[in-house]
């Protein structure tokens, strides 16, 4: 009778509704986890490989070997994405350019100078001339500012020469007008 009402109470125990609920929900984790794992695994394929068969085999050994098969995924995958293999690829490209392309010289010592550069560090030779607008250094050749559309005037050093060609020639005339007018007065 006393063993009867144990067992009966062990029993309600065991299936009262606070267990049942700890069940199900850890059933439901555990299918969250293995989906969850198996979508991770199919977005971390994508990103490092580039061929479809084995980016459908990665998504398949993830739904169809729950936990142990993000285990094995991550055993054999690619260490680097495609992004970051390609971004190494330019990094090197940049690197074997800079390499092959002939340092740039000053035309007057020689020596070597950088395509930033405004004058020679060495001779004091002007090299480039800054633009009026943002400062970038510009090519002799160039007629407008790569950086900022700013079109490219004649360097300020001229417009000087122009005003004293302006005045000798003011003070030519006027020269001139003078000796003219002399041999009327005299
Ligand atoms: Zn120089
Ligand atoms: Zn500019």
């Amino acid at each position: 009778m006393a063993t009867s009402s144990v067992f009966g109470s062990v029993h309600g125990v065991l299936h009262s509704t606070p267990f049942q609920l700890a069940g199900n929900l850890t059933v439901l984790l555990a299918i969250v986890f293995w989906l969850g794992l198996a979508y991770w695994m199919f977005r971390d394929v994508r990103r490092r490989v580039a061929d479809p068969l084995l980016v459908g085999i990665s998504a398949l050994l993830g739904i169809a070997v729950p936990y142990l098969g993000a285990l094995i995924y991550l055993l054999f995958r690619p260490p680097e994405t495609l992004a970051e293999v390609r971004a190494r690829q330019l990094e090197v490209r940049a690197l074997e350019e800079r390499l092959v392309r002939p340092r740039e010289r000053c035309p007057v010592c020689h020596s070597e100078s950088e395509p930033g550069y405004l004058v020679c560090p060495v001779c004091t030779t002007r090299l480039r001339e800054p633009c009026r607008q943002c400062d970038a250094p510009l090519e002799p050749l160039w007629q407008m500012c790569p950086y900022c559309a700013t079109p490219v005037t004649s360097p300020p050093t001229l417009e000087p020469v122009a005003d004293d060609l302006d005045a000798a020639l003011t003070r030519e005339s006027s020269r001139s007008r003078q000796p003219s007018t002399r041999p009327a007065a005299s």
